[in-house]
């Protein structure tokens, strides 16, 4: 998708000098082949352009760099691991990128508290890693986590597959240091769980996608590590079934049911036919699956996941499952999910959407939106999989074999209709984690309350008022 509206003026070369005076030579970017990884993404869906990439090491830097930019109105894209799915990491029209990933220290780590400060350039993955290492569990979990970071994580306020039990990341934040668009420094890191000491600042910056200033570090809650993790890999005829099966384990597991994750056989097929060394768990095919897992602070996961499965069978919702029987085979499970964005790509044009309805109303969202999409475009395939528990629903769908990609992606908007039509009339959002970047921008204002908006344009214009903060994004 090219955004690009016009052409682009080059940077004032003394200004070129005094950014680049701020990061040192060799993390200013000005080469049109190494700026290039910065201007597009993973699924070659977005593609921007930019004379500048400021890679800064300290908030220091970030600040020097906005305030450099704030005297001569120069437009910034804050940037972390560029997995965001919606175009918000993406210069489209020009601007400076100011990549964040030299902030990647953890500061502080608390045992005692359960908390963790890292900066936010942090790799989500490093992250766990680091929590782990002191046994306790970071449990913000996607299948970016190899690349993306935690300044990006908390700027779309990312859900992920641990979202049922844990929250999203915005429940994970304590405190954030923030550089705002001049170029001060907003100092809200905080371990504290209880602080009623005016407004609630720092959430402000969570899920702002970096329209309201650049997350420089972050205070994190950790939580015990599970003693024990047991996956399943379930067969099923439809997400009604689905549905129970969630109720029952539910019922039976509270809240040791961390994950519940919803797949159609299309998605399924996706990720064996184009992943790499991905196996179907299960012997015999289904409709739907689910692939649910469970983790203890005891020994009783186990037992717990039989039970449900068993009543699950007993209930004629189950047709087949498989629980995994060590951490490979939990890994090849995951891995079959975790691939499920990527192997869409080799299946032509891709329309996406990332909806969220209230839990009951998945299974019909998914009839009457399937139904929908089909009569809109005869052959088109829907995709639908994601964090049922959750009520949120990747609903992705693929060109019809053979088509023209192009002729099919023209017709983004159309399927949008059809599908927010739905979404709307059953109490849902058009973005449940993924965020509006510059995507879902233009439906925004129809969707959300106008009183919402108003308020939302007057922070901005607060924060931003000369609007170089990744402008063009969410507003
Ligand atoms: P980027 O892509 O670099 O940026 C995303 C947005 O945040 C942009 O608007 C950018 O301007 C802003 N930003 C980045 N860093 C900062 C900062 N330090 N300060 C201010 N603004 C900043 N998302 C989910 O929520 N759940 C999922 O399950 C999930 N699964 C995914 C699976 C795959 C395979 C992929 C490719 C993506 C997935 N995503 C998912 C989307 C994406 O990984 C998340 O949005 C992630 O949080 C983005 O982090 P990032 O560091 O890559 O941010």
């Amino acid at each position: 998708m090219n955004i690009v509206q016009s052409a682009v003026p080059p940077l004032p070369p003394e200004l070129l000098e005094k950014f680049r005076a701020i990061v040192g030579a060799k993390y200013a970017v000005t080469d049109a082949a190494d700026i290039q990884p910065y201007v597009t993404e993973e699924r070659d869906l977005f593609h921007g352009r930019s004379p500048l990439v400021l890679r800064p090491g300290s908030t220091t830097e970030v600040a020097a760099i906005c305030k450099l930019a704030s005297e001569h109105r120069i437009a910034l894209v804050p940037q972390g691991g560029n997995t965001g799915l919606v175009g918000g990491q993406t210069p489209h029209n020009g601007e400076v990128v100011v990549s964040l990933r030299r902030l990647d220290k953890i500061r502080d780590i608390d045992v005692e508290s359960n908390t963790m400060t890292c900066e936010a350039g942090v790799v989500l993955q490093i992250a766990q890693q680091k929590a782990a290492d002191v046994d306790r569990l970071f449990p913000l979990s996607l299948g970016a986590e190899g690349s993306c970071t935690i300044g990006g994580n908390l700027s779309t306020n990312a859900g992920g597959t641990g979202a049922l039990a844990y929250g999203v990341a915005r429940e994970m934040a304590l405190g954030l240091e923030v550089v705002l668009a001049d170029g001060r420094v907003l100092n809200a890191l905080s371990k504290l769980k209880k602080d009623n000491t005016g407004y609630n600042l720092h959430n402000l910056f969570i899920g702002a996608e970096g329209t309201l200033g650049i997350i420089t570090a972050a205070t994190l809650k950790l939580f015990p590590r599970p003693r024990a993790v047991e996956t399943a890999y379930v067969g099923l005829k439809s997400p009604a079934a689905a549905l129970r099966l969630l109720s029952i384990s539910r019922n039976q597991a509270a809240g040791s049911l961390t994950s519940f994750e919803l797949l159609a056989d299309v998605a399924v097929d996706f990720s064996i036919r184009h992943g790499i060394d991905i196996r179907d768990p299960l012997e015999s095919k289904h409709p739907w699956y689910v692939l649910m897992e469970l983790s203890s602070s005891r020994d009783d996961a186990r037992d717990t996941l039989e039970a449900i499965l068993a009543q699950g069978m007993e209930d004629g919702i189950v047709d087949d499952a498989v629980i995994a029987a060590n951490l490979s085979q939990r890994q090849a499970f995951w891995k079959l999910r975790d691939e499920m964005s990527a192997a869409q790509k080799p299946e032509g044009g891709s329309i996406k959407h990332d909806i969220s309805v209230p839990v009951a109303a998945v299974p019909a969202f998914i009839a009457e939106a399937n139904a929908a999409v089909v009569k809109l475009i005869p052959g088109a395939r829907p995709v639908p999989f994601g964090h049922l528990g959750d009520g949120n629903i990747h609903y992705n769908v693929s060109q019809p074999v053979g088509a023209n990609a192009a002729d099919f992606l023209a017709r983004w908007h159309d399927v949008n209709a059809v599908v927010f039509d739905i979404v709307l009339r059953m109490g849902g959002s058009i973005s449940a984690e993924h965020g509006i970047g510059v995507l879902k921008r233009d439906e925004l204002p129809e969707v959300k309350d106008k009183v919402a908006i108003e308020l939302m344009r007057q922070v901005k214009a607060m924060l931003d008022p000369l609007g170089i903060m990744n402008p063009g994004k969410v507003l």
